[in-house]
């Protein structure tokens, strides 16, 4: 028996070259004026998935992403990095989906994979940052998860072992499959793209799986499926009059103990 791999990758915004424009007027994100990326932790899951390739003979590594087709740049990215196969699940139904409707449509689309052993994932994507379409993906496969990951320890046909980080310290935990692993910025980082691959797979079509393709019900996608609503989004920046110096003295502390018990910040 071989292994078959899914690796949950999602195409974000740049955050860490904004410019003057990423914002529009009434505070939503300006998407066109930000260029993309992969999303950081995704390549590290990914090259959590390929080291599992290569100890596993006959494994096989599929991408998933959700996204418009200009998704599909990070799927050439995964390919010439070692993936075996991916697609993008595009389609106007999918738009405006919050983690629920994303992680419906993901789960749906694993599904029509068949027998499907190990699934890595980011631990967050930098844009949304909720951190909660891995576990909700897990919970609507019916299959366990290992969170936090930082390092593959150890892998056979039938179970994994992982480091995972803890508040204080970390653990290590062996998962029969199928399992769900969320792999965090503390992952190996991923291997560079291949020339050979980047050239082979240049001109190839990355397949686009519509709504119709993934046997979902249409009412729990996109925004359509999406009970989260975002209000209004603000760019708070702290001014300078927020901070206060202290002398350091024992009645500047007390002061500060006071005021501080006074606001119920203490
Ligand atoms: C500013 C902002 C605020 C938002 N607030 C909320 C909110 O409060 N509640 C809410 O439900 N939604 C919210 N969203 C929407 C959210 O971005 C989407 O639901 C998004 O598709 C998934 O959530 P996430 O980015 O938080 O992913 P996370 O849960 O942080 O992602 C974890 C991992 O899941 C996988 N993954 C996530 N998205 C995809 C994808 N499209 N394709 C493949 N793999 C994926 C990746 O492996 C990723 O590393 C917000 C979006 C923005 C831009």
């Amino acid at each position: 028996m071989s292994l078959n791999i899914v690796v949950l990758a999602k195409q974000v915004p740049d955050t860490h070259n904004v410019g003057a424009d990423a914002m529009n007027a009434d505070g939503t994100v300006n998407r066109a004026a930000l260029p993309t990326v992969f999303n950081p932790e995704d390549l590290k899951a990914l090259e959590m998935a390929l080291r599992v390739k290569d100890s596993i003979k006959g494994a096989k590594v599929t991408v998933v992403t959700m996204g418009p087709p200009r998704a599909a740049e990070i799927i050439k990215d995964a390919l010439s990095r070692g993936a075996d196969d991916g697609f993008v699940l595009s389609d106007a139904r999918f738009a405006g989906a919050d983690t629920l409707a994303t992680s419906y449509a993901i789960s749906q689309a694993v599904k029509q994979l068949g027998q499907v052993d190990l699934i890595f994932g980011g631990r967050q994507a930098i844009d949304g940052d909720t951190a909660q379409v891995g576990p909700q993906v897990a919970e609507k496969l019916e299959i366990p998860q290992i969170t936090y990951a930082e390092e593959l320890m150890a892998i056979d046909n039938k179970s994994i072992t992982i480091r995972r980080r803890l508040e204080r310290g970390t653990e290590v935990v062996k998962a029969a499959m199928p399992v769900l692993v969320t792999v965090t910025s503390a992952g190996e980082d991923c291997r560079f793209p291949n020339a050979h691959r980047l050239i082979r797979q240049a001109k190839d079509e990355i397949r686009m799986i519509n709504a119709d393709s993934i046997n979902a019900d249409m009412d729990r996608l996109g925004l359509k499926g999406s009970p989260t609503k975002v209000k209004k989004i603000e760019n708070v920046v702290l001014a300078h009059k927020e901070s206060v110096v202290l002398e350091p003295t024992e009645a500047a502390l007390n002061e500060l103990s006071a005021t501080l018990i006074k606001e119920h910040i203490l």
